[in-house]
């Protein structure tokens, strides 16, 4: 018999029963002592109360952590943060927090960059004067061959205020001054402006783009000059050989400073005459254009160049005078002509078109799809055109089939292997002897059991990440890009709610159950594109939870659409969505990733879609749509979205929907700048092809209810995709613009 429990011993026992239970006391006890002893640093003889609080302190904590931790993941997992409410917020991506352990800081080739400052013209040339200069830190990226022992390295630069910064005029006040405006300097390479396809004009941006062109070109210049070819004495002469060493390819007008920088270089450095300049000059650059919308279009004020760049701007006035001087003996009297192809744009402000710059200063222009380039030859560049015809190419984009194939979809890659060999790898036309199994039943078997597969995992992905369940068996019809007015997600919205209709109307007609993803990300400042997004959601909200719906449609907002999230959602889609206003979308390639991994296209003629249909066969396709003289004839006429809304009634109980708040009870007018802007100033056409899409789409089921039918045609279109290895691409752009033929030889594997 023990004795009866007194008052203290029972508060004693409930308070170390609410830890651990009575069982543990022991456990309790050891873990109090073990704080003491290699915590504290303490022993029994010189510990105080304290010392026995902290010990206690720490001990209870332990007993926490395992809780603590648990519950912290519990609520990240159940609180996706970059949508919240059906919109899409912004978190900042510090992604070198914790240092990046692929690159090598190289601060032995630190670089100056010279910015804003005066000219002067002397009697020995120009000089620029009385800049202000960050210095650009070079960190480089190992980029390895695919089993070649080939390791080239991709350069990236980091801005660094030098260390007599701003203390010139050294002060207590201007001490402090100058510390806070190291910070502005390092700024320049500090953020990446988040925009798709739109031209904001920001200074900070146009002085990113001179800081990574200088640093670059600085670079460029140290490395022919120390090479063994140029002997140090003869740089002089020698600088007649730099296009054959040296290639420069403009991605974009991005780096367009990059023109006026090389002649800055050859002519006021190095003491060249213009004309030799220019010629080397143009030898080297070559410029490839991504896009013809016109908000993209780079042009700066020349007010802006003038502060940050005086010296450039100079040498753009010099180009342009020279290149108009050339149009006029070409166009004699054409005054018209001159001032359309002018690099300097007159109005209310004046800007430089770096577009124009590019085309000038470069020997080879290229749009990066067939008819993207055709476009740029008969519309957007078509005086420049006129002028220099052969400077025209096109470059066809591409994908790697390692990561797109090979990494993100090991199953398909062993199925082709198995019948192929592995050669198809690093030569994808070799996918072409897949025709060869059409009908070859093991192989339709296995291409359908993969897909199945990559559905089933990224089914259980979603139900892990974000607690929704999908059924792995319904159509898997994906739309995953950035969000554009251009790339017409609202298409889709409609074709979904038209789905959703039908199913209303009449609940018991059988259909081909869908998963309808969308995802992407809006640019922060794009008002419409945040629009789209909340209506995806909102349509989701409505669709998923009506109980006439049950699981045979499903609408998901895929967040945080990023290269990741495409590895995995891409060879589980079924269907790819790329629905463009045919002569909007510059090449895609989303497009070609979907088609290698074995999802069927539904799609306007846009892009690189045009030349997957043309490998694969259009009727492997599911093409829709105006063509682009179709849009153009469409311009001409005026398009008129009212009468596609009068004569189309699913269209019309769509849009209505969507004014009477049907997806938005608690705010009726949240879609109020959707509905006005479909209606009346939609510059992309999408009612235009509403009916002829919502008809494709029953096609698409049609064709799903037959899987054997369905696979078949997925095989086609994996033999035809080999076109769109960017292997192909950049083996052109060696040949056909830099002048270079691949290397026969291997580079020795190291010892
Ligand atoms: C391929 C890719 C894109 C480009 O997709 P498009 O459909 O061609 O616009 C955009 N984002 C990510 C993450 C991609 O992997």
């Amino acid at each position: 018999m023990s004795r009866p429990l007194s008052d203290q011993d029972r508060r004693r026992q409930i308070s170390v029963r609410g830890l651990a239970g009575p069982e543990n006391v022991g456990e309790l006890k050891k873990s109090f002592n073990r704080h003491l002893h290699f915590t504290l640093v303490k022993d029994r003889n010189v510990a105080t109360t304290r010392d026995y609080y902290q010990a206690l302190a720490h001990t209870v904590r332990d007993h926490l952590v395992g809780r603590w931790l648990r519950t912290q993941q519990y609520y990240y997992e159940k609180d996706p943060k970059k949508i919240s409410g059906g919109w899409q917020v912004e978190e900042a991506d510090d992604w070198l927090r914790y240092g990046n352990p692929w690159e090598k800081a190289r601060p032995e080739y630190t670089i100056p960059v010279h910015f804003y400052g005066r000219v002067e013209h002397g009697p020995d040339g120009v000089r620029w004067l009385d800049t202000q200069v960050v210095l650009a830190l070079p960190y480089d990226t190992p980029v390895p061959g695919y089993r070649n022992n080939t390791v080239n390295t991709m350069r990236l630069w980091s801005a660094r205020a030098p260390c007599d910064f701003n203390l010139k005029d050294f002060n207590v006040g201007g001490y402090v001054q100058a510390v806070l405006d190291r910070n502005l300097a390092e700024n320049i390479s500090r953020v990446l402006y988040p925009n798709d396809n739109f031209f904001e004009g920001k200074e900070l941006r146009l002085k990113q783009e001179y800081f990574v062109v200088a640093a670059t070109l600085h670079d460029i210049v140290r490395r022919f000059k120390s090479a063994k070819f140029g002997s140090r004495d003869a740089v002089r002469t020698s600088f007649e050989s730099f296009p054959d060493k040296v290639a420069i390819q403009l991605n974009d007008t991005h780096p367009s400073l990059a023109i006026p920088e090389l002649m800055r270089i050859l002519v006021d450095e190095e003491k060249l005459g213009w004309d030799k300049a220019w010629a080397i000059t143009v030898r080297t650059c070559a410029y490839t254009n991504h896009t013809v919308l016109p908000e993209a279009l780079e042009r700066w004020p020349v007010r802006l160049l003038e502060t940050l760049l005086p010296r450039h701007l100079e040498i753009i006035y010099e180009i342009n005078q020279r290149f108009l001087d050339r149009v006029y003996a070409a166009f004699p009297g054409d005054h018209e002509r001159l001032r359309r192809m002018s690099l300097v744009e007159e109005g209310a402000v004046k800007r430089v078109n770096m577009a124009h710059l590019c085309i000038v200063g470069a020997h080879a222009v290229n749009g990066v799809a067939q008819i993207h380039s055709d476009i740029l030859k008969t519309s957007v560049f078509k005086d420049f055109y006129d002028l220099e015809p052969e400077k025209f190419q096109n470059k066809t984009n591409g994908i790697t089939p390692r990561r797109w194939l090979l990494l993100c979809n090991p199953g398909l890659a062993d199925v082709i292997a198995q019948r192929i060999g592995e050669g198809f790898v690093s030569d994808l036309d070799q996918l072409q002897k897949l025709r060869n199994f059409v009908d070859d039943e093991s192989f339709i078997r296995d291409v359908a059991a993969v897909k199945q597969e990559n559905k089933v995992k990224f089914a259980a992905l979603l139900e892990r990440e974000y607690g929704v369940r999908v059924n792995p068996a319904s159509l898997f019809d994906v739309q995953v890009k950035r969000i554009h007015e251009y790339k017409r997600q609202l298409l889709n919205c409609l074709h979904i709610i038209t789905l959703y209709n039908r199913i209303k109307k009449d609940p018991n007609k059988p259909i081909v159950p869908r998963t309808i993803m969308i995802g992407g990300k809006a640019a922060p400042g794009y008002h419409m594109a945040k629009m789209i997004i909340k209506l995806v959601t909102s349509i989701g909200d409505v669709v998923n939870h009506d109980p006439a719906v049950g699981d045979r449609l499903r609408v998901l907002f895929l967040e945080n659409y990023r290269v990741s999230l495409a590895e995995k959602v891409i060879p589980a889609a079924d269907l790819s969505e790329q629905i463009s206003t045919a002569g909007t979308e510059a090449s895609g390639t989303g497009n070609m990733k979907f088609m290698l991994n074995g999802a069927l296209t539904i799609g306007t003629m846009d892009g690189a879609n045009v030349e997957m249909a043309e490998e694969a066969g259009e009727e492997n396709l599911f093409i829709f749509g105006m063509r682009v003289p179709d849009v153009e004839e469409l311009d001409r006429k005026g398009y008129c979205a009212r009468e596609f809304y009068d004569r189309l009634p699913e269209l019309r109980q769509a849009l209505d929907q969507l004014s009477s708040g049907f997806f938005s009870p608690r705010q009726p007018d949240l879609f109020r700048d959707i509905v006005n802007m479909l209606l009346n100033h939609d510059r992309f056409k999408v009612f235009a092809d509403y009916e002829a899409y919502i008809k494709c789409q029953e096609k698409v089921s049609e064709l799903y209810k037959n899987p054997r039918e369905w696979t078949r045609t997925v095989i086609r279109n994996v033999a035809a995709a080999g076109k769109f290895s960017s292997d192909r691409t950049i083996a052109q752009y060696a040949r056909e613009i830099w002048g270079v033929e691949p290397s026969r030889e291997r580079i020795p594997a190291p010892d």
